[in-house]
């Protein structure tokens, strides 16, 4: 399905086929009576990042961005750091200010909780069981999910991230998190540490 989406001026451009529809099947029952029928379509969906293009621009090219609350005028907030990254600051509600938080993760994340799971939604990608991972920074004041490819979580553990960068998605799925002192060839395929 040839389809093309770029942004020319602000405006979202899109061309080709979005939508297409296949050749229906029948349903039956046990005795062979036509109970209805299949209406198979498909649809491309787009994804508009906003402000936070950043963010996945730098996790394609290997780097974790966060933000930080630059207003001096901020009471609660002022030079906290977020990861996941915020356009605006919770307190003050001003634009943050973008900060390269790869460093930081590589010195410092550890898992401050995990879950184990065996059950996903649609369209799962993800080896199961899947690792979910809540991550802590030091000097940053949020925590972020994601997810461990190889080896047993446990509180308190360090981890460092791994990027898809080789060839990335562009989504949440080009980083991943494996416990600190993993070597590059126990890596999963696809995957490299900025370490
Ligand atoms: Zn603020």
């Amino acid at each position: 399905m040839p389809y093309s989406v770029d942004v020319v001026r602000g405006r979202y451009r899109l061309r080709g086929e979005f939508h297409s529809i296949e050749r229906n099947q029948p349903i039956r029952n046990e005795a062979g009576k036509l109970c209805g029928v299949t209406n198979p379509r498909r649809l491309v969906h787009t994804h508009s990042y906003g402000g936070e293009h950043e963010f996945f621009e730098g996790v394609a090219q290997g780097r974790l961005i966060g933000t930080r609350c630059d207003n001096a005028d901020c009471e609660v907030g002022y030079q906290s750091v977020f990861m996941p990254f915020r356009i605006h600051c919770p307190d003050c509600l001003q634009k943050t200010t973008s900060v390269d938080l790869t460093e930081v993760a590589n010195r410092s994340a550890t898992i401050h909780s995990f879950m184990i799971t065996e059950r996903t939604g649609a369209f799962n990608t993800l080896e199961k069981p899947i690792k979910f991972i809540n991550i802590e920074f030091e000097g940053v004041c949020t925590i972020l999910m994601g997810y461990l490819l190889c080896g047993e979580p446990a509180i308190g553990n360090r981890v460092v991230p791994i990027f898809a960068s080789a060839s990335p998605t562009y989504t949440i799925l080009d980083l991943a998190w494996v416990p600190d002192g993993t070597s590059a060839s126990e890596l999963p395929k696809g995957f490299s540490s900025s370490k």
